[in-house]
């Protein structure tokens, strides 16, 4: 028997119709480098959505399913962005500006992207690639920037503002299928190759609503946010979706993510609620340290991306007031997967302890481990595996390239699973603690080293800014950890101390012999220690390593 219930497509128009009229007044703020903040309602940026969907299909005749890409920071004209190009039946293709020239390259090229919108401020970035975008007829420049780097180049080039300028404000958005592509959004490749995953509209959908949800990041339209994660890093984690559904602030950095800018704009705008990644963070905590700012608006800070050590969780806590949430998710989970929130009751050592896990599945993330020889483990919270999941905004392909249809390689898919490539267990009451990424776990000896365990407790010592463990080649046991350590400034700590600090911490054959002080642990596009890096520099003989 069917139900009598309407069979209304969820769509990325819907959230963007309700938000600019039930919640108009909400406001998107851009950070400037001394214009001071630029404020536009959601009002107005419904209105300038639809014009910009106008200007690209009349004026540049991007149709349903052509590919619109971004190469924008955090701005109000990204958002605006975010909605036109999915409501009118296209596909928004966020590109990440950091990644390396040839990545960028291919990454375009692979998606066919026929019109790309970027800051003028970004244009030094774009230019030398253009001659290899293949399929790129329009760039649309917005804000200011040094046009004549483009000068001989193939495209046709538009200025955002007069582009869209004296367009109507309204568009008749289509009644899409709510299957179809909304978005798409490469891995940040740093186990690989990119891998393109391409989000429909129900799945952003049914996503915000459970980016809004109480034991998500349960925000309201008393709420501003601060995405420091960026919107070409999985739609910035979902953040501006949610706020149109349900009416958040948002404050947006624009170009401006040194840990000085972003204590100034906390304090100027006051955010309540914030997300990064935790490198950025740190280096927060740390100008804070050196220049106390009124950052007493924050109530929330969301950090995922990688593991979010203790430590910094705790300084949060303890010198700031700030309750951490700990999120795990990747590109192909949209990326919501987990959020550490403690159990009701749970208070104290015993809160701690839940908040230091990557969190609790919500309802509509299916979760398995999947041991070594194939077999689903137990949720007892110590057996490990592979873990796995399954939600109606988990990827089930790849993009195949121009033309061709979804990839499902074997090595990521699974029975109708992704396979995440992390290792980890999970409580009978489902919080998912993770050890390592199947690539990084330490094999010595026939038994596994979590270098992530190693990172936490060496980056708990006060001497120690960062910390990066990596598996190197070891004759006898196969591998053996690597501490890659940045010291604090002034610090005094020396090797032995640090292997001491460690004895007192983990098993003792788990302590490792090799070590290096370097100044700065290098980092991904998206700001996670690049461990492939470190392994290149460790077996190119680049790194000064002391052994015991
Ligand atoms: P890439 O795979 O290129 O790094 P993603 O942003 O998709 O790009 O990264 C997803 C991966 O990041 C996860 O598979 C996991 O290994 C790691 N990750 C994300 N959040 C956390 C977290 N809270 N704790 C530990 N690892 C995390």
């Amino acid at each position: 028997m069917l139900s009598t219930m309407q069979d209304v497509p969820l769509l990325v128009s819907r959230i963007l119709t309700h938000g600019s009229t039930v919640h108009g007044r909400a406001r998107v703020t851009t950070w400037t480098a001394d214009a001071g903040p630029r404020r536009r309602t959601f009002a107005e940026i419904g209105a300038r959505a639809a014009q910009l969907a106008h200007a690209l299909r009349d004026e540049l005749g991007v149709a349903p399913d052509d590919r619109v890409a971004t190469l924008m920071w955090n701005n109000a004209e990204h958002v605006e962005a975010y909605f036109a190009i999915p409501c009118m039946g296209s596909v928004l293709h966020t590109l990440n500006l950091r990644l390396p020239p040839e990545q960028l390259t291919w990454i375009v090229n692979h998606a066919a992207d026929r019109v790309i919108l970027v800051n003028g401020t970004l244009l030094p970035l774009l230019a030398p690639l253009l001659p290899r975008l293949e399929s790129v007829e329009h760039l649309v420049v917005v804000g200011p920037g040094d046009t004549s780097v483009l000068d001989g180049c193939r495209a046709t080039v538009h200025e955002y503002e007069s582009l869209i300028a004296d367009r109507p404000q309204r568009y008749e958005w289509p009644e899409l299928d709510e299957r179809q592509a909304a978005a798409m959004c490469y891995t940040s490749g740093t186990t690989g190759e990119p891998k393109g995953v391409v989000y429909s509209h129900r799945s952003i959908y049914l996503h915000s609503m459970q980016v809004n949800m109480a034991e998500s990041f349960s925000l309201t339209d008393r709420d501003t946010t601060l995405p420091i994660v960026p919107m070409f890093h999985v739609n910035a984690w979902g953040i501006p979706h949610a706020a149109f559904m349900t009416g958040i602030n948002m404050l947006m950095t624009d170009r401006f993510l040194q840990p000085a800018a972003i204590a100034e704009m906390i304090e100027a705008e006051r955010p309540t609620h914030a997300a990064a990644v935790p490198t950025i963070w740190q280096g927060l905590l740390a100008e804070l340290a050196e220049r106390p700012r009124d950052v007493s608006s924050v109530r929330q800070v969301i950090i995922g991306g990688s593991a979010c050590p203790p430590s910094l969780m705790r300084d949060f806590q303890e010198r700031h007031g700030i309750e951490v949430c700990h999120a795990w998710g990747m590109t192909e989970t949209s990326p919501l997967g987990t959020t550490s929130h403690p159990p009701a009751g749970a208070t104290g050592e015993e809160a701690w302890t839940y908040r230091f896990t990557q969190g609790r599945f919500p309802a509509s993330v299916a979760a398995r481990l999947i041991g070594p020889s194939g077999e689903v483990m137990p949720w007892d919270g110590t057996s490990t595996g592979e873990l796995e999941v399954r939600g109606p905004w988990i990827a089930g392909a790849y993009f195949g390239g121009a033309g061709a249809e979804p990839l499902a390689p074997e090595d990521k898919f699974h029975d109708g699973w992704l396979r995440t490539g992390d290792v980890g267990a999970i409580s009978p009451d489902g919080y998912l603690t993770l050890t390592d990424r199947a690539k990084d776990v330490i094999k010595s000896g026939g038994e596994w080293i979590s270098s992530v365990e190693l990172e936490n407790h060496l980056m708990a010592h006060p001497d120690v800014a960062e910390a990066a463990v990596v598996a190197v080649p070891d004759a006898k046991w196969g591998e053996r950890p690597l501490a890659t350590v940045v010291l604090k400034e002034g610090a005094v700590a020396d090797y032995a101390t640090l292997r001491v600090f460690l004895t007192e911490r983990v098993a003792r054959w788990q302590v490792p012999e090799r070590w290096t002080i370097v100044s700065a642990v290098p980092k991904t596009s998206v700001g996670k220690f690049d461990k492939k890096v470190i392994r290149r520099q460790y077996a190119d003989g680049k790194l000064d390593v002391t052994v015991f």
